[in-house]
């Protein structure tokens, strides 16, 4: 019998994950589908019911879900410790996140490394949870998020020091991570700090991969900046997501080609 795989958010109509999972089924002649499941907030929790009645095998969830799907599975333990899952075996009940796994995988392939760096990261949701936590160990990590009040709670959970966008100019980051859809397609893509910011850093990170090219990413090339887009991440998070969901070694490059080609056509 078929499995049934997929994503959950809210809104899902950009999401790249079925191309890249379909791929990846078809590249190793799995038997299983990846579908878009763009469910609003009220209906989320009969969505997870629903799912697990129709044996739904595995689900990815993003934007704006991961924290509480995290709370409706038991967690792993980086889940336990950010807060926020991105996959979900629904079978086994248990849910994790691979999306440290793809951030760090993401700036080792870069070339820019994971240690030794004074990082903002702006947004403190899921991925901004995570990018903390993957990074918090080997560098200076300092945080910045439009919600002030959500920002200190999680700048004090990671033991991080928090600043507001204002303050962002009078600081020297080497790396500026963006974990917040600015930029993303169908949200604005003004920055809400100064681009100063951007001028004095060495690395900026846009973990946004659709467009491949944001305006963030594209001022930080003018002003020569090392450069790094969503697209990496996508693909070794949802990698190792395929591993979770079927148990077989994942064919990255195929996912990643995958990927590539969709935005080709829709960018
Ligand atoms: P999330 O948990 O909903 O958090 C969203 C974060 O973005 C919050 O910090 C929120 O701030 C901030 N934000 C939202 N709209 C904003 C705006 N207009 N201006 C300033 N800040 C804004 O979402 P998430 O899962 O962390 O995802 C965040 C972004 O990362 C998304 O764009 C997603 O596409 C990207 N991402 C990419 C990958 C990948 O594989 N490449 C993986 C995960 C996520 P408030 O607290 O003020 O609401």
């Amino acid at each position: 019998m078929i499995e049934i795989f997929g994503v959950i958010g809210y809104p899902l109509k950009h999401s790249l994950s079925p191309v890249m999972h379909n791929a990846a089924f078809r590249e190793i002649n799995y038997n299983g589908v990846y579908l878009l499941f763009e469910v609003r907030r009220e209906e989320l929790r009969s969505a997870i019911a629903g799912a697990k009645a129709l044996n739904i095998k595995g689900l990815n969830v993003t934007i704006p879900y991961k924290e509480e799907i995290a709370e409706l599975f038991k967690p792993d333990k980086t889940v336990q410790e950010i807060g926020a899952c991105n996959t979900v075996l629904i079978e086994k009940g248990e849910c994790y996140n691979t999306d440290v796994y793809g951030i760090v995988q993401s700036l080792k392939e870069s070339g820019i490394g994971t240690s030794g760096m004074k990082v903002v990261v702006i947004g403190a949701g899921g991925a901004g949870k995570a990018c903390i936590y993957a990074l918090r160990d080997k560098n200076d990590v300092y945080l910045t998020n439009r919600t002030v009040e959500r920002g200190l709670k999680v700048a004090r959970k990671f033991g991080v020091e928090f600043l507001r966008f204002e303050d962002l100019e009078n600081f020297s980051f080497d790396l500026v991570v963006n974990a917040t859809p600015i930029g993303m397609k169908g949200f604005p893509s003004d920055l809400p700090f100064s681009l100063r910011v951007i001028e004095r850093a060495k690395a900026v990170f846009d973990m946004v991969y659709n467009p491949p090219e944001t305006l963030l990413l594209k001022k930080a090339k003018e002003f020569g900046c090392k450069t790094i887009n969503g697209v990496d991440m996508l693909v070794y998070q949802g990698a190792k997501a395929f591993e979770i969901f079927t148990g077989k070694v994942a064919p990255v490059d195929v996912m990643r080609k995958a990927v590539i080609s969709e935005l080709e056509k829709i960018t």
